[in-house]
């Protein structure tokens, strides 16, 4: 490897030479922390206004002009050498090796790689392109397992056409369940989903910190709320989403549902024992749902259980049936529940 090195006091390490994509025949040097490519230009300005808006910049002598030569290179900041690396072997690759079913599951990252630096440069084609390699493996438990919550985070980011919103509602939950089990993960899931105003992922989050808060405290030994990592934009949504759980659960549990007679199946005299039955019904399956799930911020899968206790653990008579049997005034009342509403409440402008 040829190597050559610059007097500027920030370069550490010495510049060198990419063993592979350096081509003799390019016409263009770029610099990527300490890596040199040399590349034909028409193969990144074909695929992206911003390198050819990038590339069309220099005017003047050809000796001085930025990417001549490896001592005055193009310098692109902010990326890595080897996500470059990565993106050039894929445009440099015969057709044949970058057809989906090609490409295996052990070059996702590499995929990856390409999915955040055609974000960032405008390459249409090769953002779509890597959706559908991505698409076509990450599905598959041992890949999502051995994704790096880099990844997880970059694919997040970069989905933000219409047509990627299920990608991107798919790594929100991939990431979720990694912040269950590495808290420390939260701050940066945060900002993501802050940057995208993704009011969908940030209400999960916002619910898997308060479920964590709640299960922490006891009622001899309270835990004040955690805020630390937490940037101030979160916490009054968090507390107002809080609160607004806790109030709407207390109301909900001091009126069930009005269970109407249904005078088909019993007389309005019989059907003060329905109501009876009902009343014990709501409170039992309330009780063993809130059990279940002790966290007011868990309240889709508490008011799921409630649901499921409803139809199916207590003994059904014909009225009942009538009333429940098809889910539907607790379904209202899940519908009605929709997190999203607590943490995000929609607010009406006066006047
Ligand atoms: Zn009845």
């Amino acid at each position: 490897m040829q190597a050559c090195h610059f007097d500027t006091p920030q370069d550490i390490f010495p510049v060198e030479r990419d063993p592979t994509l350096y081509y003799a025949s390019g016409d263009c040097v770029i610099r990527v922390q300490q890596t040199l490519f040399k590349i034909h230009r028409f193969q990144l300005t074909n695929n992206s206004p911003v390198f050819d808006a990038l590339f069309s910049l220099p005017v003047g002598e050809i000796s001085l002009v930025e990417g001549s030569s490896d001592e005055l290179p193009i310098v692109l900041d902010g990326d890595t050498a080897s996500d470059f690396s990565s993106l050039l072997k894929f445009i440099y690759a015969p057709v044949i090796s970058t057809q989906i079913r090609a490409i295996s599951a052990s070059e996702l990252p590499h995929v990856v790689a390409v999915a955040r630096l055609a974000h960032k440069y405008d390459m249409e084609p090769w953002q779509t392109w890597a959706f559908l390699v991505f698409a076509s493996h990450y599905r598959t438990p041992a890949v999502s397992k051995q994704l790096s919550s880099s990844d997880i985070a970059t694919i997040y980011k970069v989905c933000d056409r219409p047509q990627g919103l299920t990608l991107r509602n798919e790594m929100a939950d991939l990431w979720l369940r990694r912040i269950e089990s590495d808290p420390a993960l939260l701050s940066a899931a945060l900002d993501a989903a802050e940057s995208e105003s993704d009011e969908r992922f940030l209400t999960r989050l916002y619910a898997l910190h308060l479920a964590r808060t709640d299960t922490l405290s006891t009622l001899g030994s309270p835990t004040p709320f955690p805020t630390e990592g937490i940037p101030a934009v979160h916490l009054p949504r968090m507390l107002t989403g809080y609160w607004s759980l806790s109030t709407s659960y207390a109301q909900l549990r001091a009126s069930p549902p009005h269970f109407p007679p249904y005078l088909a199946y019993c007389s309005i005299g019989e059907h003060e024992k329905c109501l009876r039955t009902w009343k014990s019904s709501w409170e039992e399956a309330l009780t063993s749902a809130e059990c279940e799930h002790p966290s007011v911020c868990a309240m889709d899968a508490r008011l799921e259980r409630v649901k499921r206790a409803l139809a199916d653990g207590v003994q059904r008579w014909t009225c009942y049936d009538a009333f429940i049997g098809n889910g539907e005034p607790v379904q209202k009342i899940v519908d009605d529940f929709k997190l999203q509403n607590h943490f995000f409440p929609v607010t009406v402008e006066a006047g």
